[in-house]
């Protein structure tokens, strides 16, 4: 059976979005020159999802190759849309002040490290520019 190339296209976010996630943790722990087994099964994983990603693009290709490049682009942003979601890379706005919290940066002056989850935050967090409660935050939408 021919996978339609809807269910392709999906297939490609999905794979997209797992080979993105996996990625820099497998870049970490090669960087640490860790060599437990976990660590090798990670990095393992991550390289066969990259691979299984391009592989998809390139059944993508092969079926409509005029349509290829803006597929491939609403693929990529699509990637980046979810990306943007995963806990670890979202963002919280300040309703009062607008102050921003990027959980991919933390907040290094309070020495909470990059990667923080909001919800990990302190229940008695407030906002260090207005000192507004955490629980005003929103989810920032772009
Ligand atoms: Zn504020």
């Amino acid at each position: 059976m021919t996978p339609t190339l809807e269910s392709l296209v999906a297939r490609a976010i999905d794979l997209g979005l797992q080979s993105s996630l996996a990625t820099p943790r497998a870049a970490a722990l090669l960087a640490s020159k860790s060599h437990s087994p976990e660590s090798a099964a990670l990095i393992q994983e991550s390289q066969r999802m990259t691979a299984d990603y391009k592989a998809c693009l390139k059944e993508i290709e092969a079926i409509t190759p005029r349509q290829y490049t803006a597929l491939r682009n609403q693929i990529v942003d699509q990637v980046r849309r979810a990306m943007k979601k995963q806990p670890g890379m979202r963002k919280w706005r300040c309703p009062v002040c607008n102050f921003l919290f990027d959980e991919k940066i933390g907040l290094p002056r309070q020495k909470i490290p990059p990667s923080t989850n909001f919800q990990e935050l302190a229940d008695g967090w407030e906002c260090p520019e207005c000192d507004g409660s955490k629980e005003q935050f929103v989810l920032d939408r772009d």
